[in-house]
C-alpha cells in the first residue's frame, strides 16, 4: 500500500479502539471514516488483493453476510463487516483491523452499492430483495433498482448472484437491451429464495405494464421480462444446487426466509469455487446475528427476539414466529425512519387469536393500526410489564431497529 494508505490505515485502527475502549460502541464508523479523511482511497487500497463479494438488499443483508462469510470460510481467512456498519466507512474500517486476509464478505447498504463495487471492484455482488424501507429518507425502490443497473453496466466483469423471485432485482442485474432479458445473462446466476412481499413489484420496471404472479413464477404483460430458470433453489429443509444434487441446510436461524439466505451463501461461495458440500455444514455454526433471533430465558418465558425494520420485513417475522404470545415494539427514532405509515402497508392480521402486547415510543400508531385490523391487543409500558403478562412458555418479540436495541438492553437488566 502507499504510505498514505498506511498510515491512513493505521490511524483508522487506532481510533476504532479509542472508541471502543470509551464505550461508544465497537468504533467501526468512526474509525473508517477518520481513514478516508486521510486518505479517500483507502477503501481501494485496502481492498486491492482480496477476492471481496458485497451483498446488498433492502432485508437479509446481515444474516446473508455472516452464512456467506461462514462459507467462503473454507478457503480461508475472511474479512467481514458482520455488524451491520454497512457504509464505505464501515468496510474501510472492516478491513484495516482485519489486515490481509485473502477473502472479503461485504453487506453494503444498497445505496451505496454504486461507490462501493467502484472502490472495491469486488468478485461477486449478491442482490437480495428490494422493498420499501424508511419513508422518509429512502430512494423510492425502482430507482434503486436503476441505480444498480446502472451501477452493474459500468461493472460487467462482476459476478452477480441475484433473486429470481424479485422483479426489481431481476430487471437490476439484466444489462438493458439484453435480448436475454429476463432469461440468462452469462455473469448472473439466479437463486430462488420466495418473496413474501409483492406490494413493490407489481408494475414492471421495464415497460410500466401489470407484472402477473402464478405458483411462483411471474411475469410481465408487456415485455419478455419474466422470472429467468434459478440455478439454485430451497427445497424442503436444503438446497438445490445448480448440478440438481440437494444439501440439507440445518440452520440455527428460524423461517424460510434464512433457508433463503443459505441458499445465496452457498451460491455467492461456489463463485469463489467453495463447494456446497464443504460449505453447507459451516452455516450451521452462525447462531443470532447481532442479537437477532436471540432466544433467553427468564422465570420460565422462552423469549426470542425478531427484529423486523419494514413492511416486507414484517411479514417474514410474522412467518418465523410460533403461535404464542406475542409482544410488538415500534420506535420512530432517526435509525428506524421518522414516518411510520408504513404501518398501514403491514397486515397484523395472522396474529388474530395470539395475545397481543404493545409497547415502544409509537405505540400508539400500533395501536391505532391494530383496532383497525381488528386485532386486540394490550399496552404495556415496560418488557417487564410485558413478561409478567403472559403465562410461562413461548414470548415471541418483534420490534424494529431503535425497539429491539432498548428491549436488548432491558433483557440484560432484568437478566
Ligand atoms: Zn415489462
Amino acid at each position: 500500500m502507499p504510505l498514505r494508505a498506511k498510515v491512513a490505515s493505521s490511524v483508522s485502527r487506532t481510533a476504532a479502539a479509542l472508541s471502543r475502549a470509551a464505550g461508544r460502541g465497537d468504533g467501526s464508523v468512526i474509525g473508517g471514516w477518520i481513514g478516508l479523511k486521510i486518505d479517500p482511497d483507502l477503501l481501494a487500497h485496502l481492498s486491492a488483493g482480496r477476492a471481496i463479494a458485497l451483498v446488498s438488499g433492502t432485508n437479509g443483508k446481515t444474516t446473508t453476510t455472516r452464512l456467506t462469510s461462514a462459507a467462503v470460510g473454507v478457503l480461508g481467512r475472511v474479512a467481514t463487516n458482520s455488524f451491520g456498519a454497512n457504509m464505505p466507512s464501515g468496510h474501510t474500517s472492516a478491513l484495516a483491523k482485519a489486515g490481509s486476509t485473502p477473502y472479503a464478505v461485504l453487506e453494503v447498504d444498497e445505496h451505496y452499492l454504486a461507490q462501493v463495487l467502484e472502490a472495491t471492484e469486488p468478485h461477486v455482488v449478491a442482490l437480495l430483495n428490494l422493498s420499501r424501507d424508511q419513508l422518509d429518507r429512502a430512494k423510492e425502490v425502482a430507482m434503486m433498482a436503476q441505480l444498480w443497473r446502472a451501477a452493474l453496466v459500468r461493472h460487467t466483469n462482476v459476478r452477480v448472484v441475484a433473486n429470481a423471485d424479485d422483479p426489481l432485482v431481476v430487471w437490476a442485474a439484466t444489462p438493458p437491451g439484453d435480448p436475454a432479458r429476463g432469461i440468462n445473462p452469462p455473469h448472473v446466476t439466479w437463486f430462488s429464495a420466495g418473496q413474501r412481499w409483492h406490494d413493490d413489484s407489481w408494475v414492471c420496471p421495464e415497460c410500466g405494464s401489470t407484472i402477473q404472479r402464478s405458483g411462483g413464477q411471474w411475469w410481465c404483460t408487456g415485455c419478455p421480462l419474466r422470472r429467468p430458470e434459478p440455478q439454485w433453489v430451497v427445497e424442503d429443509e436444503g438446497v438445490l444446487d445448480p448440478t440438481g444434487a440437494w444439501h440439507k441446510v440445518s440452520l440455527q436461524l428460524p423461517g424460510k426466509v434464512n433457508l433463503g439466505n443459505a441458499a445465496t451463501a452457498l451460491a455467492v461461495a461456489a463463485e469463489f469455487g467453495v463447494r456446497p458440500v464443504d460449505a453447507v455444514s459451516r452455516l450451521g455454526i452462525v447462531t443470532s446475528v447481532a442479537g437477532r433471533y436471540a432466544q433467553v430465558d427468564k422465570d420460565g418465558r422462552n423469549i426470542r427476539l425478531l427484529l423486523a425494520k419494514n413492511p416486507a420485513s414484517w411479514l417474514e417475522a410474522f412467518d418465523m414466529a410460533d403461535d404464542a404470545p406475542t409482544l410488538l415494539s415500534i420506535n420512530a427514532r432517526d435509525p428506524d425512519g421518522l414516518d411510520t405509515s408504513w404501518l398501514y402497508d403491514v397486515d397484523f392480521s395472522p396474529l388474530r387469536g395470539r395475545q397481543v402486547l404493545i409497547t415502544g415510543d409509537r405505540a400508539f400508531d400500533l395501536a391505532v393500526r391494530l383496532d383497525v385490523n381488528d386485532v386486540p391487543f394490550q399496552h404495556v409500558r415496560t418488557f417487564g410489564d410485558a413478561l409478567r403478562s403472559v403465562p410461562p412458555g413461548r414470548l415471541e418479540v418483534i420490534a424494529n431497529y431503535t425497539a429491539f436495541q432498548d428491549i436488548r438492553a432491558e433483557l440484560d437488566r432484568v437478566i
